[in-house]
């Protein structure tokens, strides 16, 4: 028998980002600001997601939900999608997420993640490319950062068990 340990490494950083880098900042920034956008009517959870193109450009999204719940889809998978449509040749190279619940009416504390559909989905994004897409999840109690999407789904099913 043998085990195999696997583990992702999170960056902590103040949730002021003032320990970002500038454009790392405005990434963030920009995934607050769309949270507005966000039509949320079943789960009152407005998410935002902010992808950082490889020209610069910043794509953004939210989430969209739909009364047949799985029509919906998730601020980031809106994102990767429209950056995917609009900008085929532009990589993605890094993502900032973040949320609020209409009740609490300002951030979460703590971060959230990617869900399972979306991890699986930046990894495929990550393989189309052949660029890592580094990840920052914004709380108010601070930013985390995973240096990749791929780090998120440790054995994960892609294109190569095909
Ligand atoms: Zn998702």
């Amino acid at each position: 028998m043998k085990k195999t340990q696997l583990s992702t490494t999170l960056t902590h950083y103040n949730a002021d980002g003032s320990e970002l880098s500038e454009l790392d900042r405005r990434l963030v920034e920009r995934a607050k600001k769309i949270t507005q956008t966000s039509y949320a009517v079943y789960s009152h959870f407005h998410v935002g997601a902010a992808l950082l193109l490889e020209n610069g450009e910043i794509v953004c999204g939210s989430n969209q939900e739909n009364a047949a719940y799985p029509a919906g889809t998730c601020a980031e998978r809106t994102a990767i999608f429209y950056a995917n449509s609009s900008r085929p040749d532009v990589a993605p190279v890094a993502i900032a997420v973040a949320a609020w619940r209409e009740e609490d009416q300002e951030f979460l504390d703590n971060p959230i993640s990617p869900c399972g559909v979306c991890r699986q989905v930046l990894v495929e994004t990550e393989k189309r490319y052949g660029r890592p897409i580094r990840v920052l999840l914004y709380g108010r109690n601070g930013i985390f950062e995973v240096e990749t999407a791929s780090a998120l789904l440790p054995l994960r099913f892609d294109s190569d068990a095909l």
